[in-house]
């Protein structure tokens, strides 16, 4: 029988396989508006602000206005600090029970509303309600749930740890609601109270986040949403009753935020840009590669800072997957996000597509390959279509910079080490897949690859219970998962009263020379020097500093290390990274080998320590004690600090491992020289770091009798460097040294800042204090929080099954 096209019969449809359009009504989601006249303020104090001068909110798909938002001023951003300010005590007081009741009402209310979300969502933000319906929002849930287990647990399983404070959180508008959840949910898990910027292109959800706030009776104040531009993010940043920050958004404003809060005190957390690899052996499975990249680079438009932009191919099979990913590029489905059966929606703004436009023709400016798939895109609204470049240099722009759109970049590898070395060839560290049937093989890869996290045959796989972030360039901290939580606490107030002290330091008195001759002979000179891979070593400058004691006798000179001994010291600390390859087991022998070899000259020391300090012999032994006890205390961690196999609803498993973080500066205390140094030398060693360390400035001789010590003790050279000197001018040169990866900085609060500012360059991990600790205390001298502070947390997730 002849068949009419205009009504095609289920036999013909089944015939074609065709798509038809199938539209989500917008219908509930433009009543919600409705009914707020399409105009929002503020939600501060558990009330909406009347709405003030406004902006206007853009549908992408359609480029029709639907609502307009208040701008907030700094006038605004004061009023909600204000109200999280008077709500945190009350807020913090609450039973741990009582803030996961809180938590739990919210998930519940986001799953009620759940389809209001995601079409609100989809309207505002231009991705398809596919990825809205039965990603963003399941998550967005999940994440509440998850937390409303934290904070339950919160007393026992955090321990001597508390709320931060008011926080001050800014999101952008790839994912809006669920970045709000990502930042929400361990916060007031936590027991802290905030104030969220949303993105200005994506308010919406948010604030239907409010109206779930006020549906559940959460306390007013508790959580406060301020609208507006970047100036209101940056009124946020510099409000000083802000006790930290967490950020997710490009690296530029996360180098501004790094650099505006630096010696402030306020903790921080940044969630940056990534150019994240996608790698397939040659024994993958290409079919589900195919489709492994549409989820990588074509999920939400590429607009993804973990997407896998770069797409790195093991020779032989470059030419088979190129043509299979073109076939597949033809069958994806662009077009309204409303739409349920499209893959692909609008891109957030007319901004964002003009630079993925401008990026794509330096990219074929520059000699790249460029494809597309032959149909076109709407003409009206935000679209842009999946894009394919081969033949691109690993050094082009296009495979370099941040894209942040569906453009994916290809190139090829001949060998597993070549493709760790293209992987690694980027300043960011955020994710990366590898795709390949050997788990051998990947699991022997997932490690070698600098990123946060790592999916094996998989790739964009999230959830609550597994932590996300990155290195580098890609910002530091986490968010999800045990590892996300420690960002929204802080060591507590001890309760119990400290170990008693041994004797206070005496009155000044003249100090006994170190090496004090004998038999009327004259004494034989001592000239330390630095030292430097393994090797004591003069400095470059042959300048050298008189070391005195308080009262003012003269103990020794040490010398004065330059920005050349500094860059010595940092390429054998580089050079001697394989520490971080050698075994816990064998890490730990050599830190018990540096204590037995301390122990046996424990009077030499004490001494030492006396005469610098003049802190009478009773506590220069304890120091001396404490100092062994500590070496013993990371010999026990080497081989214990474990990671965790997160439980993640997929077939699979999310490995979180504690990865060293690399080449560590240390600028140590000027109290307790030996204690205060190896207090922290020895967890970073011992978690396989290598380190530049930045002994007491006043106090500096204990550190170099230390090399004889390391030099006896079987410690591989450039694990341990140590360049003394002006300490703030030398652990500056660190922290503006792009192979440090991390910065520990302890002294004065201007240092403080000083590193904070310098290590914007590379956005390396700092952990300054100008506190003051007492490094004899156990509990404030060693511990989780110095392991913690030593390592990245890396998740690799291994699916399973066929
Ligand atoms: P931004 O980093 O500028 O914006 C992120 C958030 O920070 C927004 O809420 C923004 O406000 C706010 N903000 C902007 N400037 C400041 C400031 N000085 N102080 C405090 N807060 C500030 O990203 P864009 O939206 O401009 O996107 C630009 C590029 O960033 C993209 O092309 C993409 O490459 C990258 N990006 C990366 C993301 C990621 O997850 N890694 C997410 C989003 C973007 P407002 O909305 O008004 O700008």
């Amino acid at each position: 029988m002849a068949t009419n096209p205009a009504s095609p019969t289920v036999a013909d449809i089944f015939k074609t396989m065709d798509y038809g359009p199938a539209p989500e009504s917008d219908k509930e989601a433009l009543a919600w508006l409705g009914k707020h006249h399409q105009k929002f303020g503020h939600y501060i104090g558990g009330a909406w602000t009347k709405p003030g001068k406004a902006f206007d909110v853009i549908n992408p798909a359609t480029a029709k206005v639907i609502a307009r938002v208040t701008d907030g001023t700094k006038a605004d951003v004061d009023a909600a600090v204000a109200a999280a300010s008077k709500a945190l005590p009350a807020w913090k007081a609450l039973s741990p029970h009582a803030r996961a009741r809180y938590l739990y009402a919210i998930a519940r209310a986001v799953q009620k509303h759940s389809r209001l979300l995601a079409v609100l969502e989809s309207m505002d933000n231009g991705k398809s309600i596919r990825e809205t319906r039965d990603i963003d929002i399941p998550l967005v849930a999940r994440h509440f749930y998850h937390h409303a287990g934290w904070a339950q647990l919160l007393d026992t399983e955090f321990a001597g740890y508390e709320a931060i404070g008011v926080v001050g959180q800014i999101i952008p508008w790839n994912f809006p609601l669920l970045m709000l959840a990502w930042k929400i949910a361990p916060a007031l898990a936590g027991g802290n109270t905030l104030v969220l910027k949303p993105a200005e292109f994506t308010p919406l959800s948010a604030m239907a986040f409010a109206e779930i706030v006020h549906e559940v009776g959460l306390p007013p104040g508790v959580v406060n949403l301020v609208n507006g531009h970047g100036e209101t993010g940056a009124a946020i940043v510099d409000h000083p009753g802000v006790d930290k920050i967490a950020f997710t958004g490009s690296t530029e404003v996360g180098r501004i935020i790094r650099k505006a809060t630096a010696g402030s005190g306020k903790k921080l957390s940044l969630e940056l840009g990534g150019k994240s690899p996608f790698i397939v052996y040659d024994d993958a499975d290409l079919d589900s590669v195919v489709e492994g990249v549409v989820d990588a680079i074509w999920f939400n438009q590429g607009q993804v800072c973990c997407a896998g932009s770069r797409l790195l191919v093991q020779e032989g099979i470059a030419e088979r997957l190129v043509a299979k990913l073109r076939l597949r590029m033809e069958k994806l489905r662009l077009g309204s996000p409303l739409d349920k059966a499209v893959d692909m929606g609008a891109i957030v703004a007319p901004v964002q597509l003009e630079r993925i436009r401008e990026l794509v023709q330096q990219g074929v400016d520059e000699g790249a390959t460029m494809w597309q798939p032959s149909w076109a895109c709407p003409t009206e609204g935000c679209f842009y279509p999946p894009t394919l470049f081969t033949d691109v240099q690993p050094s082009s722009t296009i495979a370099q910079v941040e894209i942040f759109g569906p453009v994916l970049v290809t190139m090829t590898f001949r060998t597993p080490e070549e493709s760790v070395a293209i992987a690694n060839n980027t300043p960011y560290g955020l994710a990366a897949s590898v795709w390949t049937e050997s788990i051998n093989l990947a699991l022997d890869i997932a490690p070698k690859i600098k990123a946060g996290v790592v999916w094996v045959n998989s790739t964009n796989l999230f959830d609550a219970a597994a932590g996300f972030g990155g290195y580098r360039e890609s910002g530091f901290g986490r968010e999800g998962g045990r590892e996300g939580m420690w960002e929204y606490v802080k060591r507590g107030e001890r309760r119990a009263p400290k170990v008693a002290q041994p004797a206070k330091r005496p009155a000044a008195r003249k100090a006994p020379r170190a090496a004090s001759a004998g038999g009327g002979l004259p004494p034989v000179d001592r000239t330390p020097k630095l030292f430097i891979a393994g090797k004591q070593a003069r400095p470059d400058g042959a300048y050298t500093r008189r070391i005195v004691s308080p009262s003012g006798a003269p103990v020794g000179e040490a010398p004065e290390g330059n920005r050349k001994d500094i860059r010595n010291a940092v390429e054998a600390a580089h050079a001697a990274k394989g520490w971080g390859r050698a075994t816990g087991h064998n890490r730990a022998q050599i830190l018990y080998y540096i204590a037995e070899n301390l122990a046996a000259r424990a009077d030499e020391f004490t001494a030492r320590i006396e005469s610098m300090t003049e802190c009478g012999s009773e506590l220069a032994r304890a120091e001396v004690d404490a100092s062994i006890a500590r070496l013993f205390t990371y010999g026990a961690w080497a081989d214990k600090y474990d990671g965790a196999v997160h439980s993640v609803p997929i077939r699979g498993v999310a490995i979180a491992m504690n990865e060293p973080i690399g080449v560590i500066g240390i600028a140590c205390d000027e109290r307790y020289p030996l204690l205060g140094m190896l207090s922290l030398a020895a967890p970073a060693v011992a978690t396989g770091n290598t380190t530049i360390v930045i002994p007491s400035q006043r106090h500096p001789l204990a550190a170099t009798d230390f090399y004889a010590i390391l030099e006896t003790s079987d410690l591989p050279a450039g694990v341990i460097n140590i360049v003394t000197g002006d300490k703030d001018a030398l652990a500056k040169v660190l922290a503006e040294h792009d192979d440090v990866e991390a910065m520990w900085y302890r002294g004065g609060r201007e240092g403080a800042k000083a590193i904070e500012l310098a290590s914007a360059s590379n956005m390396k991990r700092t952990w300054t204090a100008w506190d003051d600790r007492d490094w004899l205390d156990r509990d404030e001298g060693e511990g989780r929080e110095f392991l913690r502070a030593a390592t990245n947390v890396k998740n690799i997730w291994v699916p399973y099954g066929e």
